[in-house]
C-alpha cells in the first residue's frame, strides 16, 4: 500500500509499504479522508517522545473497514467509521476509574500505533476494545467525519469552560480549533451574536509572545522557536 512515511524529521516520503496482517483480535480501515491536525506538524519538525522515526503519522481519519479478525465481534467488513486519537489501555487506574484520557500508558494512533496517512491504518486489539472508534451514518460524508476528532477536542473545551450564552469570551487563536469552538459555531441562533476577528490584537499577541518566549502565537517561525523551548521542559508533550 501506498503511505507517506516521516523517515526522519522534515523528511516524509510517499512510497509503498507492505499492508498491515489483520490479527484476530484487529481490523483493517481503508482510509478515505484523513487530517493534518498541528500535533502531526510538530512531529513532522520536532518529533516526539512518543514517536519513534520512521512511522506513519494522522489521527484524525474516517474511512471504512475492510477486514475484520475471526474474534472480533463489535464491526463488520463495511462498516463506516471515524477515528480519534488516544488510545486508552483499558487496564491502569485511571482507566478503570473511567477516565481514560489520563491513562498512564498514553498510546495514540499516528504515536505509538502506524496512523492514517496510508491507504490502509490497523486498528489493533487495543484500539478496537478502548480506542476512539465510531460508526458513522451512511449520509455523513468522509471528510465531515474525518474532523470529529478536532470537534470533540472543541466540544470538550466548550463543556469544560462551562460557556453560556451572553456570555464574553475569548477565543485566542483562530485555526483550525480555534473557529469551531467560536461562539458562532458553538451558538449560531445567540441574539447578539456579532463575533470578531481583529487581526491586529492577534499581531500584538504575537508580538508579546515574541518577548515572552513562550508565549501565544502562530507565526510559523516564532512558533518554531515557542516549540524548542516548550519541549525539553515537557518532556515533548508539549
Ligand atoms: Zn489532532
Ligand atoms: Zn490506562
Amino acid at each position: 500500500m501506498k503511505a507517506a512515511v516521516l523517515e526522519r524529521l522534515e523528511q516524509m516520503t510517499i512510497k509503498e509499504v507492505e499492508a498491515p496482517a489483520v490479527p484476530d483480535d484487529g481490523i483493517l480501515m481503508k482510509v478515505h479522508a484523513v487530517g493534518i491536525c498541528g500535533s502531526d506538524i510538530r512531529i513532522y519538525h520536532h518529533g516526539n517522545s512518543r514517536v519513534t522515526l520512521p512511522q506513519i503519522l494522522g489521527h484524525e481519519a474516517a474511512g471504512q473497514i475492510v477486514a475484520v479478525g475471526k474474534s472480533v465481534n463489535k464491526f463488520q467488513v463495511g462498516d463506516r467509521i471515524s477515528l480519534g486519537a488516544d488510545v486508552p489501555c483499558g487496564e491502569c487506574v485511571f482507566c478503570e476509574a473511567g477516565i481514560g484520557n489520563n491513562c498512564q500508558i498514553n498510546y495514540a494512533m499516528g504515536y505509538q500505533y502506524p496512523g492514517s496517512f496510508a491507504e490502509y491504518v490497523l486498528l489493533n486489539k487495543m484500539v478496537v476494545n478502548f480506542g476512539p472508534i465510531h460508526k458513522i451514518a451512511d449520509h455523513i460524508p468522509y471528510e465531515e467525519a474525518a474532523l470529529a476528532e478536532p470537534l470533540a477536542c472543541v466540544l470538550n473545551g466548550l463543556e469544560l469552560s462551562d460557556v453560556k450564552i451572553g456570555d464574553t469570551v475569548v477565543v485566542l487563536g483562530a485555526g483550525p480549533i480555534g473557529c469551531p469552538r467560536h461562539p458562532r459555531a458553538a451558538f449560531p441562533a445567540a441574539p447578539g451574536n456579532r463575533p470578531r476577528l481583529r487581526r491586529r490584537g492577534r499581531i500584538h499577541l504575537l508580538q508579546r509572545g515574541r518577548r515572552n518566549q513562550a508565549g501565544v502565537g502562530g507565526n510559523r517561525r516564532f512558533g518554531r522557536r515557542r516549540c524548542h523551548n516548550v519541549q525539553p521542559i515537557s518532556g515533548s508533550a508539549g
